[in-house]
């Protein structure tokens, strides 16, 4: 069994890193990078005292080439260390209140283990693969997990790293494909093998609770709305008008499955296949403002128009919608991209407003909720902003 393993030296700043807990190894922290190949598993050592430090697998990853999963030589990747590590989690959400049936049961490099989430959707599971390295552990992992979670009745996967042959299939158990979830007293469909995403966002739980609980008698436009969740936990918390913009089609029939579903009649709520700058103009026309403006759009789209990007095209966009929001209304100012700084978005923020001699105030900040853990010593993990804003009128 001694094999050879690959020897990583690693530079005097990466060591730190590593020694601070950070997993996440990227070419830049190693001096003889030049042979690398994805699956491996190596040892990181320091290149000056030529120390051990830890044990990785490397995997391409965005900006990432391989996580640490252990300090210690004699841990190794296999049933026992997945038995630990998932077990860790599912205790830890154990004892965390968290007011779904639908929930991030394992976070990847802060459950310690990069490249893989699994999320709960009542009793079924969704694994999905960031690496097609730690794939190669898919079958041994989803025994490990089977063992520790007994109720689960299906597991679904997805593939997320590049060049995969698959992006969303069934794995095992009772095929399930649609599951009706319940959050904070409002329900969802959600779609266990339609591509990537599931018709929720699991992150936002904690956002759509607090609109719910500030909804009543208010007027909200949900833009960037794709299944309509913020506009169904508006109305279920009294809104009396929403509408909801999306460019997709799908978007349409879902967000009317929602209130289908919650028993909400749609009368006073609006959904419009179109691309949100184009409601914007139309708005603005109409003179339309609303009580609660939500702004939550993806870190890169490309519609046939334009292409937006939130760090650069953030301001403007959020400069809309305070010229659509009523005076003292609210915009929830949200982004889930890891590249835009907390210090940045914050700036981006107060220009907005400076610019147009506006003035506001900052009511409450949310980042990830708790099942979605993060690391204290890499700020990326914790990539969700959502900045509660009243604009002073
Ligand atoms: N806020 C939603 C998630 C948004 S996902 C929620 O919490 O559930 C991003 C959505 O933006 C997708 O549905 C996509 O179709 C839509 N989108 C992207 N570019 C758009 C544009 N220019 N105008 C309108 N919708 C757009």
């Amino acid at each position: 069994m001694s094999q050879k393993i690959k020897q990583l030296l690693m530079k005097k700043q990466s060591v730190q890193n590593i020694k601070k807990g950070n997993p996440l190894i990227t070419e830049k922290d190693i001096q003889n990078i030049d042979v690398w190949a994805e699956g491996e598993i190596v040892h990181l050592i320091d290149a000056q005292t030529k120390q051990f430090l830890a044990k990785a697998l490397l995997g391409k990853q965005n900006r990432a080439i391989g996580w640490v999963f252990t300090r210690q030589k004699d841990v190794h990747l296999d049933a026992t260390f997945f038995e630990k590590v998932l077990l860790q989690a599912i205790q830890k959400r154990d004892k965390m209140t968290i007011h779904s049936n639908a929930y991030r049961l394992f976070n990847g490099e802060s459950d310690g283990l990069g490249g893989l989430t699994i999320d709960l959707y009542d009793k079924v599971a969704i694994f999905s693969w960031y690496t097609v390295a730690l794939y190669q552990y898919a079958e041994q992992i989803i025994t490990c997990f089977k063992a520790l979670m007994p109720n689960c009745q299906s597991i679904y996967e997805k593939a997320r790293y590049e060049k995969a042959h698959f992006d969303t299939r069934f794995v095992l158990g009772v095929p399930q494909d649609k599951i009706t979830i319940s959050e904070n007293d409002v329900k969802f469909s959600t779609f266990m093998n339609e591509g990537l995403m599931t018709g929720i966002f699991l992150d936002q739980r904690e956002i759509r609770k607090y609109l719910k609980a500030h909804a009543m008698g208010k007027t909200v436009l949900n833009t960037f709305s794709y299944t309509g969740a913020f506009s169904i936990a508006a109305a279920m918390g009294g809104a009396k008008q929403s509408v909801s913009v999306d460019v997709a089609n799908r978007s349409i029939e879902k967000t009317e499955a929602h209130f289908a579903l919650n028993n909400i009649s749609m009368d006073n709520h609006r959904c419009y296949v179109m691309d949100v700058f184009d409601y914007f103009n139309y708005a603005k026309k109409k003179k339309l403002a609303f009580d609660w403006v939500i702004l939550d759009p993806p870190s890169f789209a490309r519609t046939k128009k334009r292409t937006f990007s939130v760090v650069k095209d953030y301001k403007s966009l959020l400069q809309d919608a305070i010229a659509l929001t009523e005076p003292n209304g609210h915009i929830i100012v949200s982004t889930n991209a890891a590249n835009f700084s907390v210090m940045d978005f914050e700036k981006m923020i107060d220009t907005a407003f400076k610019e147009l001699e506006q003035s506001y105030r900052i009511q409450r900040i949310f980042r990830l909720p708790q099942d979605f853990t993060t690391l204290s010593t890499l700020e990326q993990t914790n990539y969700l902003k959502v900045y509660i804003v009243q604009v002073r009128k």
